[in-house]
């Protein structure tokens, strides 16, 4: 896989998910992931340095306690990119990368930006991508774009879970939903639930400053200004999420202890040529 394409960050959509209920078993789901979370791995520069991974997992230990899905094995893997992007795959595999973690400033961000990656698990969002993946053959037909030819079965399978991420984007009722989850399990765990907008609002200064690490997400979410006023809106409305708001943790000591680890990682690999 040569070519790899920056994800679009927590992504927006076009509202082109149907509605129909959701045909992918758990066990489906489950094997599916750990294939795609394989794949994820080949295709893009996945970190499991220890250094890394320990202060990742205790950061999200707190959400992943008030997640709905017990039936999933929750993973979180840092991406050595300075793309700013979060996404989740079907199985409960989540990734976030090393640009977002660099411009966040506080726990609160990482761990709302998590909480909505989680809700796009908790609320089958990434199973019925597996369904719309079958439908459409994205894999293959992306080969042929790609390589030109029919893809080899490693091949096809990384390209697989990129067609997913890139042209299954969740609905922007999707996008809405996972925003809300990410408010309730920031809520539920006692941090402030206000990190999501703030993360946005870091993004929309940064976009100033370093237009290519964050112009993919401004091009998959031409929503966001509505998506901040949505979040303040459903924390405004939730006494318990304005108490949060209030008493919760905003900032933790294993958010900074993952950012040292991530600035001490060696510089990511350079981008394909092709990449946007
Ligand atoms: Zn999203």
């Amino acid at each position: 896989m040569k070519r790899r394409r920056s994800l679009p960050l927590l992504a927006g959509g076009l509202g082109l998910v149907a509605a129909a209920a959701c045909a992918v078993s758990v066990q489906e789901e489950r094997q599916l992931g750990d294939q795609y979370a394989a794949a994820v791995d080949t295709a893009m520069p996945v970190i499991h340095d220890p250094a890394v991974q320990a202060p990742l997992d205790a950061a999200v230990r707190p959400l992943v306690a008030v997640a709905t899905r017990r039936d999933l094995p929750w993973t979180f893997r840092v991406v050595n990119t300075t793309d700013v992007n979060a996404f989740a795959i079907p199985g409960g595999h989540i990734y976030v990368t090393r640009g977002l973690i660099e411009h966040a400033t506080s726990y609160n961000q990482l761990a709302s930006v998590l909480g909505h990656e989680i809700g796009h698990v908790d609320l089958r969002h990434t199973a019925r991508q597996i369904e719309k993946q079958r439908a459409a053959s994205l894999g293959v037909g992306l080969g042929y774009i790609v390589l030109g030819r029919e893809p080899g079965a490693a091949e096809s399978q990384a390209l697989n879970v990129v067609a997913a991420a890139v042209f299954a984007r969740f609905s922007r009722e999707d996008e809405r939903a996972a925003d809300h989850a990410g408010v309730r399990y920031t809520t539920a765990a006692g941090i402030d639930p206000h990190g999501l907008a703030d993360m946005f609002h870091i993004l929309q200064q940064v976009q100033g400053k370093d237009p290519g690490a964050i112009e993919q997400f401004f091009a998959s979410h031409p929503m966001t200004a509505d998506r901040i006023a949505d979040v303040e809106r459903t924390i405004a409305a939730d006494p318990a999420a304005r108490a949060a708001a209030q008493t919760g943790r905003k900032d933790a000591p294993v958010f900074h202890e993952l950012q040292r680890a991530v600035h001490a990682l060696p510089p990511p690999p350079p981008k394909p040529r092709n990449s946007p």
